[in-house]
């Protein structure tokens, strides 16, 4: 037998598709072609799984060896296709009988040594052969835990090549995974370590139940970053599709916690200012790696001082903000990967970064609104919440414990708020307020009366709010009723919203 074939799983995006190794040996001069469009990483494949082989006590074919990867159409990255690549050849030079193998997807990269070693994005692979009908999947030991998440696939681990050669040829068993470890209750940081800071925690509880975009100004030492971290604790937990997504994403990058589990939590990303654009949209050779926004998708993505971040890094946002999505060119096709983020901004006031009032900012107004500035246009402009936080006084730094309530208060009412809103806006396809588009706030059956925009339209008129500004305070005021469990925004949700647009009091 001179021909036979492995299954494998590629990956585009966060999708896998199923993918079929063939390899094809023949009389000639001794060499190994590649063909199915394959990246720089499938070329040294080829050098990784001949030491493998010679190094695990296998006898190398010296013949003309073809090896397809199918279907030739799809882009192929990453290194899991090594040991699919091994077992095929092995199989087509009759040194093994791989009827074991048949309808089993083999995923796992190759030491030169042999060593079976873990890949990226192992969750999604095994996903997709699940979802392809396909019951059985080896892949790497380091791996095993979360590929075992995925239910009804049967999944086996190898540690080298010799244990699957083994496996093939006499049937010795190989690797079971670890049984899953239960998920630590109430894991991260609660509101209710918060003390006082009434606005910030008001603006937090407005940003979740409403999907806003949150800009959180003041002071150090105004515990800017201390809601920000929070913010997760009061989202709903992630649902099973967004839960899969949000763990394979994070699969992708190499970053799943140990223990084999989905990811239930709101993710949190907190990018350093002096983070480069690959980090924050994502990049790299092989299998590109989701960025921050990516890792954040169905989270949060807090930017502390964000000011200071690069003009290219703070551009490089826009396009996820805009459509929930990065795209990332690369040779041999895009790569794709989601993106839908809730972003929180943090900012003093000035560069200095000495506390408001302190005698020595010399900050001048020019100096702190070109400071400001720098976050306008693509990021500014979509952010609904914008509040203005001072220093937590000691009055409330001291109040008795009990007057700051826990995040799993806050969350119980952030999900009924969200669920009032996905009813009202589902036939818009719309599930969030933050969602909702300025025309449909604007027209019947959805306008406000006019005695509840009064003081909204005097302040579209005067200029000291811009049309835009009009649509935010109205989709923050639904969000505000919704909280309070009315069916439509009144005056005072109304004036609030104006509170939280402009962090004036009124
Ligand atoms: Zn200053």
């Amino acid at each position: 037998m001179s021909y036979a074939k492995v299954l494998c799983v590629g990956l585009v995006g966060v999708t896998g598709h199923l993918v079929e190794v063939e390899a094809d040996l023949a009389a000639g001069l001794p060499a190994v072609v590649i063909s199915g469009l394959p990246d720089t990483a499938l070329h040294e494949a080829r050098d990784r799984v001949r030491a493998a082989v010679v190094n695990s006590g296998q006898r190398w074919p010296n013949r003309r060896i073809t090896l397809n990867l199918l279907p030739a159409t799809l882009p192929k990255f990453g290194s899991a296709f090594d040991l699919a690549i091994a077992a095929a050849l092995l199989g087509g030079s009759g040194e093994l009988p791989l009827l074991p193998l048949e309808g089993v997807v083999v995923l796992g990269e190759l030491g030169l040594d042999g060593t079976v070693r873990p890949v990226r994005g192992v969750l999604p692979m095994v996903a997709a052969a699940a979802q392809a009908g396909v019951g059985r999947v080896i892949v790497p030991v380091g791996n095993a835990a979360e590929a075992a998440v995925i239910p009804g696939v049967r999944v086996r681990a190898v540690d080298n090549l010799h244990r699957l050669v083994a496996f093939v040829r006499d049937g010795t068993p190989l690797i079971e995974p670890p049984t899953a470890v239960p998920a630590p209750l109430a894991d991260g940081p609660d509101l209710a370590d918060v003390a006082g800071q009434q606005l910030g925690r008001r603006a937090l509880e407005v940003a979740a139940a409403g999907g806003h975009h949150v800009a959180l100004l003041g002071p150090p030492g105004a515990g800017k970053t201390m809601l920000a971290e929070r913010l997760p604790s009061i989202l709903p937990e992630l649902d099973d599709d967004a839960a899969l997504e949000v763990t394979a994403l994070h699969s992708i990058a190499g970053l799943l916690p140990p223990g084999g589990r989905l990811l239930r939590r709101p993710p949190f990303q907190a990018p350093h200012h002096t983070a480069t654009v690959p980090s924050l949209v994502g990049g790299g050779s092989g299998l590109a790696r989701p960025g921050a926004v990516s890792l954040a998708h169905r989270g949060v993505l807090f930017l502390d001082e964000a000011p200071e971040f690069s003009k290219g890094a703070l551009e490089a946002l826009r396009q996820p903000l805009e459509n929930g999505r990065i795209q990332l060119s690369r040779s041999g096709g895009g790569t794709v990967y989601p993106a839908r983020t809730q972003l929180v901004l943090a900012a003093n006031p000035c560069p200095c970064a000495k506390p408001s009032g302190d005698a020595h900012c010399e900050c001048t107004a020019l100096v702190r609104r070109r400071y400001l500035g720098r976050l306008s246009g693509p990021l500014l402009d979509r952010i609904d919440v914008q509040v203005r936080l001072m220093p937590v006084r000691a009055a409330e730094l001291l109040a008795p414990d009990g007057d700051t309530e826990p995040s799993a208060t806050v969350a119980a009412r952030v999900a009924t708020a969200r669920q009032a809103a996905a009813t009202r806006w589902a036939g818009l396809g719309r599930r969030m307020n933050a969602e909702v588009d300025g025309p449909h706030l604007r027209r019947p059956p959805w306008r406000l009366p006019a005695r509840v925009t009064a003081e909204l339209r005097g302040r579209l008129d005067s200029g000291s709010l811009s049309a835009r500004g009009f649509d935010r305070v109205i989709r923050m005021a639904w969000t505000i009723a919704d909280l309070d469990g009315r069916d439509r925004p009144d005056l005072d949700d109304v004036r609030e919203a104006i509170q939280l647009r402009t962090g004036e009091a009124t």
